[in-house]
C-alpha cells in the first residue's frame, strides 16, 4: 500500500495543509494520507489553551469528505513528546509498507535537529512540500554528513538503499497557523483559509479568542 504521513500540530489545520496533502496524495499516487496531529506537552497546551483532543476534532471535521484522508491519533495516545521516528516505526509495522513522509520544506530544513534524524532515512520516503517563505537549499546544505548517502534522481534524490527524497511544488498558499490564530486574536475573519466545518467550530467553542 501507499501510505504518506502528514504529521503537524494542526493548530488549527487549514487550507494550505489541505491543499498541499491533497497534491501530493496525487503526485505520488498514494491511496492513503494519515493526518497525525502531534502531542503537546501539558505546559505547551496550557501556553495555547488548545488540548489535543480539539485539534484531533479539527482535523477529523476538515479531512471527513476526502476519502483518501485519515486521522491518526497515535501520537496524542502516546503522550509525551512526539517523535516521528516513532510514529514511522508503527505505521510500518501497522500496514507493513515503507511509508511517505510529507512535510513542508521550512519543515524539512531543520529535520537534522530532529530526534534520531539519520534514522528517519532508513525508515521512510520523504515528499517535501514547497511552500511560501521557505528556500530549498543543496541537500548538503539541509543533511551535511547525511547527504553523502544520497544521489540526484530525476525528481529529487534517491539513497544507497533506495530510499527517497522528493520534492513536490505546491499550489503555493501563503497561510500558515499563527496567521490564524492572530486573524481570530484579533477578532478578524478567517473565511476561505480554513475549512468551513472548522471555521463554525472554533467559534462555536470559542477556541482561539
Ligand atoms: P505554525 O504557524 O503554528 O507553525 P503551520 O502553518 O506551520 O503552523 P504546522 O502544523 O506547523 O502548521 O505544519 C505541519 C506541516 O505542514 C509542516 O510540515 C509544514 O511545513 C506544512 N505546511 C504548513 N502550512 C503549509 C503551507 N501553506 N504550504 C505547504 N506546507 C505547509
Ligand atoms: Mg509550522
Amino acid at each position: 500500500m501507499r501510505i504518506g504521513i502528514f504529521g503537524g500540530t494542526f493548530n488549527p489545520i487549514h487550507l494550505g495543509h489541505l491543499r498541499a496533502a491533497e497534491e501530493v496524495r496525487e503526485a505520488l499516487e498514494l491511496e492513503k494520507v494519515l493526518f497525525v496531529p502531534s502531542y503537546l506537552p501539558p505546559h505547551k497546551e496550557l501556553a495555547l489553551g488548545v488540548p489535543a483532543e480539539v485539534r484531533l476534532e479539527i482535523v477529523r471535521l476538515s479531512i471527513r469528505s476526502n476519502p483518501f484522508f485519515e486521522l491518526s491519533s497515535f501520537e496524542v495516545e502516546q503522550g509525551g513528546n512526539s517523535y516521528s521516528v516513532r510514529t514511522i516505526e508503527y505505521v510500518r509495522q501497522r500496514f507493513e509498507t515503507v511509508p511517505w513522509f510529507i512535510l513542508g520544506q521550512d519543515a524539512f530544513n531543520e529535520i537534522i535537529t530532529w530526534y534520531q534524524s539519520s534514522r528517519l532515512f532508513d525508515l521512510a520516503h520523504f515528499a517535501v512540500m514547497s511552500r511560501p517563505g521557505a528556500e530549498r537549499p543543496e541537500l548538503a546544505d539541509v543533511l551535511v554528513e547525511e547527504a553523502a548517502r544520497f544521489r540526484p534522481a530525476p525528481d529529487g534524490y534517491v539513497s544507497s538503499e533506495g530510499n527517497r527524497i522528493v520534492f513536490v511544488d505546491v499550489t503555493p498558499l501563503d497561510i500558515s497557523s499563527s496567521k490564524i490564530r492572530d486573524l481570530c486574536h484579533q477578532g478578524r475573519s478567517v473565511t476561505y483559509l480554513i475549512p468551513k466545518e472548522v471555521e463554525e467550530y472554533i467559534e462555536r467553542e470559542r477556541i482561539y479568542e
